[in-house]
């Protein structure tokens, strides 16, 4: 069952999600379930229309979460069978559900600005704090070219550019105030600024102050981000998160060049590299993540990756690239189901010998980690 559903994942993956006009005009009413918001990213192929509700995620059965990133051309297409939400595949339909719209939504805060323009609930379960919003290597061009976070925040998100840790700290602690047990976890990540150092540093201050503001919460502690480049800084992250991830993206060296050009210029391969193994030795194995986009590189290099970073003691963590609006990949195809399937079985075969777990367990919609994990890919 769970590998038939994780293969239904993969399609989704492999091919984007359409929607019917019933369908549309149905979630323009159904204001309980969740809707896209788009803090780092477009996410889908095309963009509707910035006024227009549409899922940002759907639940399979066994609570397996995609992403609803839209593709018009895509076969799978969530339609209404009776007034109920279905995904359609030819002549077949499954059920499916939404996460429902956080309660914090549309709340205000001490500063008169709404939650949601601090925090995005993704996933169903994770908090996520983005910031900040911009990236300088968009300003030469050399930003990840899967990345649209440029477009996304020109016209597509209302949320703050720099999130401030006293009001990040009390939206979270709305959010666990009126959903209680829904909340796992906090997942701080952001854009580089030209100082590592600082950029990192600035993460963790954000993180010390919402974990203060909630410390009588079990929420985890998460951070993706570039490395900082004194390795030395791992140090105060380990007094305040849980884990920690560095997006390396691609493991070829010459296409990690093609693909982030400005990561390769300004940090490097072999800084990044390097960093991992800092990491490492502070944080200890299992606690230090290496973010993959699995659609970049052959897949033998991918897999190579995989196997380096799974000795090293770090764990790898796949999202699978989906060709994002206004990204300079707007127009790449997506990898094929064959490729993610290979991809996640040698992840599977790596988690289960080293014991590793997700990043954010069952809350990653475009990735492969949980399903791994599970060992859904027969
Ligand atoms: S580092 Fe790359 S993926 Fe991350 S925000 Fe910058 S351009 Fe986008």
């Amino acid at each position: 069952m769970l590998v038939d559903t994780v293969n239904l994942k993969l399609a989704l993956l492999c091919e984007g999600i359409n929607f019917s006009k019933e369908f549309l005009e149905y979630f323009q009413l159904h204001t309980g379930h969740i809707e896209k918001r788009r803090a780092y990213g477009t996410g889908d192929s095309i963009i509707l229309n910035s006024s227009t509700r549409t899922p940002q995620e759907i639940i399979l059965e066994g609570q397996i979460i995609v992403a609803a990133n839209y593709n018009p051309d895509s076969n799978y297409c969530i339609s209404l069978d009776d007034q109920t939400a279905v995904l359609k595949h030819g002549n077949r339909a499954v059920k499916i559900t939404f996460p429902k719209r956080p309660k914090s939504y549309g709340m205000y805060l001490s500063n008169s600005e709404l939650f949601e323009q601090h925090v995005t609930v993704y996933g169903n379960s994770t908090l996520g704090i983005f910031s900040p919003g911009h990236c300088y290597y968009f300003n030469s061009g050399d930003e990840c070219k899967f990345c649209s976070l440029g477009s996304a925040r020109e016209s597509l998100s209302d949320h703050k550019m720099r999130i401030k840790g006293d009001i990040a700290g009390e939206a979270i602690a709305t959010a666990i105030k009126v959903e209680g047990g829904r909340y796992k976890r906090v997942l701080l990540n952001g854009g580089t600024i030209p100082n590592y150092d600082k950029g990192y540093s600035i993460h963790i201050d954000l993180l010390e102050r919402v974990k203060e503001a909630n410390s009588k919460s079990t929420l985890d502690y998460h951070l993706i981000s570039m490395p900082p480049k004194d390795f030395q800084l791992f140090e105060r992250f380990k007094k305040v998160g849980n884990n920690m991830s560095m997006s390396l993206e691609v493991f070829n060296p010459d296409l990690f060049k093609e693909v982030c050009p400005g990561k390769a210029r300004d940090y490097t391969r072999e800084r990044s590299l390097a960093a991992f193994e800092a990491a490492v030795e502070t944080l200890g194995r299992g606690n230090v993540y290496a973010g993959f986009v699995a659609g970049m590189e052959p897949l033998e290099s991918i897999i190579e990756g995989i196997e380096y970073f799974g000795d090293m003691g770090v764990v790898p963590a796949v999202a699978a690239f989906h060709p994002d609006a206004g990204s300079q990949y707007s127009n790449r195809p997506r990898p094929s189901i064959d490729f993610l399937m290979k991809v996640g079985k040698k992840m599977s075969e790596i988690y289960q010998r080293e014991g590793f777990y997700p990043l954010i367990e069952g809350s990653g919609r475009n990735s492969l980690d949980t399903e791994a994990y599970l060992g859904g890919f027969a």
